[in-house]
């Protein structure tokens, strides 16, 4: 698919007409100044992004503009630039992210949806609307005429349209609620100068950015209520009968995600200065108001034990999404079944809630590592699950049940490619990753062990880590014995 995607994209290259001006054009700009702030403070010099969102529920559409200022803080001149578009992942049931099956994920039967690029712009050179017409593959790598240079900034401008599929997928619309997740193109991560490119995997997550501030704007009809990402500045009448505009801001995030119902209920709650926002339906509402107690707890716990959440926000919301939960920045997304069962619902939320650290504050990349967010996420759930309940007996029993998997013998530090079916990547990287924390903690000991996930967490804070990243940090912690008796 890659070499596909080079040689298609070379006749991109010849195509591109650069003299109709789409959107006002802004020149390169440098960015020493910036950059200069940014060794003074430490501060990761980051993207952003503007988004103008329509959203047309009758027809299940999105009509948007975005404007990226993607900022060259790679140390290089950069000579590409590569978005993924992932709704066009929904195009084919067989590519359809899902968690387990996708074809249950379409109750009414399979619903393509899909993201159609009309208009893109790089600072002044403009890709044909016929070559945009006609692409249709879920990422897009794009040479640039002239290179973007370090430490100098270029503007993309992109118009595009959206279908929503009739889904409980992570993406899609099923009876009151619309999860709005993967719906822009969103640069890929990049490092020392390269885009990250992956294929997509059906199992597990294959997602990997860079965190990029965000304001979005959306247009929708005045009855519905959204959860996002962020924090919404403000919400106001559009002026035309029916709709309204809200305005959201993001900072320091990997992605943008927003669901939206007209029957949501939201209750709030406020932990160590967090406002923990709780969305649900009243058909839930037995449990359903229960989830801001157990975040504003699960939040709690996790400030105590790796590190303060960085964001002042963090919203539980009820959708159909089948299969489970998922977890995105500053929100996270419960299926149904989970508002049936008490102690599902707590051990959910404390699994979405840990990912709050391990994959949206640290991130990783999903594809090649996932141990670093669902190992790390199952631990800190079975970790919390014991402080819940006042002791850890359970948990050394978990953990010894943990050693007896069928795949014990799979290496965790495996990409999610290297899986045949969701039962041995459970097994291996949610179970087995566990364990080798659990592992450790018993080789270095609780005050060691803390002080580990401590310093990885505040050392990797809005950056991506990778494996050899935490095992650094063990090392220096407790010496390279540790890391050697861990994985064994
Ligand atoms: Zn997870």
């Amino acid at each position: 698919m890659i070499k596909w995607v080079l040689i298609q994209m070379f006749t991109i290259l010849s195509l591109f007409t650069g003299c109709t001006t789409m959107l006002p054009h802004t020149a390169a700009q440098p960015i020493a100044e910036k950059a200069a702030v940014m060794e003074e403070s430490n501060e990761h010099f980051i993207n952003s992004y503007y988004i103008y969102v329509e959203y047309q529920k009758e027809q299940s559409i999105l009509k948007c503009k975005e404007n990226i200022t993607y900022m060259n803080n790679q140390g290089v001149d950069v000579e590409n630039i590569v978005l993924y578009l992932y709704p066009n992942l929904y195009r084919k049931l067989s590519t359809v992210p899902a968690i387990g099956s996708a074809e249950k994920c379409y109750p009414n039967g399979f619903d393509p949806a899909y993201i159609q690029l009309t208009n893109l712009k790089i600072e002044n050179m403009e890709l044909s609307k016929e070559v945009l017409q006609d692409y249709d593959d879920f990422y897009i790598d794009i040479p640039l005429d002239k290179p973007i240079k370090e430490n100098h900034s270029a503007e993309i401008e992109i118009e595009f349209i959206v279908k929503i599929p009739v889904s409980t997928t992570r993406f899609g619309q099923y009876k009151d609620i619309t999860q709005f997740t993967y719906w822009y193109p969103i640069l890929a991560a990049q490092e020392e100068g390269k885009w990250q490119i992956r294929d997509y995997s059906n199992i597990g997550e294959s997602n990997y950015s860079d965190v990029a501030d965000y304001n979005v704007v959306i247009k929708l009809p005045a009855d519905e209520t959204i959860a996002s990402t962020g924090k919404i500045i403000s919400e106001r009448n559009s002026g035309e009968g029916g709709y309204k505009i809200v305005d959201i801001k993001a900072e320091k995030v990997r992605d943008f995600v927003w669901v939206s119902s007209p029957n949501f209920i939201m209750e709030e709650q406020v932990i160590n200065g967090i406002k923990i926002k709780n969305y649900y339906t009243m058909k839930n509402k037995e449990l359903g108001q229960e989830a801001d107690e157990i975040g504003a707890d699960v939040i709690a716990y996790f400030n105590e034990v790796f590190g303060k959440y960085p964001y002042d926000e963090f919203s539980i919301v009820e959708t159909y999404l089948t299969g489970g939960g998922m977890e995105y920045p500053q929100l996270v997304t419960l299926g149904q079944s989970h508002y049936k069962d008490m102690d599902k619902l707590i051990s959910v939320i404390a699994h979405e809630g840990a990912h709050q650290w391990w994959y949206v504050t640290v991130g990783n990349d999903e594809h090649i590592s996932p141990w670093l967010d669902e190992g790390f996420a199952n631990y800190s759930t079975q970790l919390y699950l014991a402080h819940r309940l006042g002791n850890d007996d359970k948990l050394d029993l978990l953990m010894k049940s943990y050693e007896n998997l069928e795949s014990a013998d799979h290496p965790v530090e495996a990409s999610v490619a290297n899986f045949a079916s969701w039962k041995s990547y459970n097994d291996v990287i949610y179970k087995k990753g566990a364990l080798i924390l659990h592992r450790l903690r018993n080789i270095v000991g609780d005050e060691n062990f803390f002080k580990i996930m401590q310093t990885y967490y505040q050392r990797y804070k809005y950056k991506n880590a990778h494996v050899i990243d935490f095992l650094n940090v063990v090392e220096e912690i407790s010496g390279k014995e540790a890391v050697e008796k861990i994985f064994k």
